[in-house]
C-alpha cells in the first residue's frame, strides 16, 4: 500500500541494539571523568553533605581508600576541593605549605600516583567573608587577589598537583598563574580554566559541601550573567590569550549551548562541569522513585559529550564507571 510513497525510513537503523550500536555517533568514557571530592581537617570523618546524598567531606586518613577505589574505577583524574578549620580574611589556608590541599595531594601522589589530580585553585574555602578573594570597598579586589591565587597555585603545584584549576573568575587569572608557575620552574603544569562560569542557583549543595557560602552578597560582580552568551566567549577568548591548556564551562545542564559555543570558537578540550544542583536534583527524585537514576544520569552526561564536552567534572563518575563496566 505504501510502498511506493516516497519517504526516507529513518528506523532502518534503530532495529536492534546492535544496530543502534554501530551508528551511535557519541560515547561516554571513563577517560571522560573527572572526580570531585572535599577533604576537611581532622580525622576519621566522613561527613556526608545532606544535599548531595553519596557525597562526602573526608579527612585525609579516609581520602587514600577512596582515590584508591577512584583509579580502580578506571577513572584516571580527580579534582580536589579542601576545607579547612581555620578561615580568614585573606585565605591563608589556601598557599600555606601545609594546607588541607596541599597535605592531601602529597597523599595521593605518594599513595596512587598514577591518579591525576586536578586542583580547584580559588580563595572561597579559605576566606572568613566566603568571597574568592581578598575584599576592599564591599567587593572583591582583582588585582591583589591574584597574587594570592598565584601563590596558591605554585604551593598546589609544589604539593604535587598535575593541573591547575582556578576558578575564582578575577581577570588575568590565567596570565598570573602561568607567569608565577613558569617562574617557579613548573612550565609542564597546565591550566584548564573555569573559563566560562555563570552565577548560578545550581551551585547551592556545594557551598554546604566546601562550606563556602558568601558571608555577605553575592558573586555577581565577579561570576557571569546566565542571561549571556557572547560573553562566555569573550572570557574564553582572553582565557586562551593568557595561555589556558583546558576551558571549563559550569554548569553543565542549562549551559549545553554554551558548551556547543567554546566547543565550535576554540580548539582547546572543554570541560563541562556537572555541578551540585544537577546532581541533588537526580538524587532527590531517585530518591522519590521519580526517575530512572541511572538512564536519567547516562542520558544526561552524554548530552554533554554530544554538546561537546571533552571531560565532565562530575559527583556521579564512581557510578558512571561502574555502570560502563557493566
Ligand atoms: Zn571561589
Amino acid at each position: 500500500m505504501t510502498s511506493n510513497l516516497n519517504f526516507k525510513r529513518h528506523r532502518r537503523l534503530r532495529t536492534s541494539s546492535s544496530m543502534r550500536s554501530i551508528v551511535r555517533e557519541n560515547h561516554l568514557r571513563k577517560e571522560d571523568l573527572i572526580y570531585p571530592f572535599f577533604v576537611i581537617e581532622g580525622e576519621g570523618i566522613r561527613n556526608e553533605v545532606s544535599s548531595m546524598p553519596g557525597v562526602s567531606q573526608l579527612s585525609l586518613d579516609n581520602i587514600v581508600d577512596e582515590m584508591k577505589e577512584v583509579h580502580m574505577l578506571g577513572i584516571p583524574s580527580v579534582i580536589v576541593f579542601g576545607v579547612p578549620d581555620a578561615k580568614d580574611e585573606v585565605g591563608t589556608g589556601a598557599y600555606v605549605n601545609d594546607g588541607i590541599v596541599q597535605q592531601a595531594i602529597r597523599l595521593i601522589k605518594e599513595e596512587v600516583p598514577e591518579l591525576l589530580v586536578i586542583a580547584d585553585t580559588c580563595l572561597c574555602e579559605f576566606t572568613s567573608h566566603g568571597h574568592c578573594g581578598v575584599i576592599h570597598d564591599g567587593d572583591v579586589d582583582n588585582d591583589e587577589s591574584l597574587e594570592l591565587l598565584a601563590k596558591t597555585a605554585v604551593s598546589q603545584v609544589e604539593a604535587g598537583a598535575d593541573i591547575i584549576a582556578p576558578s575564582n573568575m578575577m581577570d588575568g587569572f590565567v596570565i598570573a598563574i602561568r607567569t608565577a608557575l613558569d617562574e617557579a620552574g613548573f612550565t609542564s603544569i597546565p591550566i584548564m580554566s573555569y573559563a566560562v562560569k555563570y552565577s548560578s542557583a545550581f551551585y547551592g549543595p556545594f557551598r554546604e559541601a566546601a562550606d563556602s557560602t558568601p558571608q555577605f552578597g553575592d558573586r555577581k560582580s565577579y561570576q557571569m550573567d546566565p542571561a549571556n552568551r557572547l560573553e562566555a566567549i569573550r572570557e574564553a577568548e582572553s582565557d586562551i590569550e593568557e595561555g589556558a591548556d583546558f576551558l571549563i564551562v559550569k554548569p553543565a545542564l542549562s549551559y549545553l549551548d554554551i558548551v556547543r559555543d567554546i566547543k565550535d570558537n576554540f580548539n582547546a578540550p572543554v570541560v563541562a562541569y556537572n555541578v551540585s544542583g544537577e546532581y541533588a536534583m537526580v538524587k532527590a527524585a531517585a530518591m522519590n522513585g521519580w526517575i530512572d537514576e541511572k538512564s536519567l544520569v547516562m542520558e544526561k552526561l552524554t548530552s554533554m559529550k554530544r554538546a561537546g564536552a571533552d571531560l565532565i567534572i562530575t559527583y556521579f563518575a564512581k557510578d558512571v564507571a561502574r555502570w560502563l563496566s557493566e
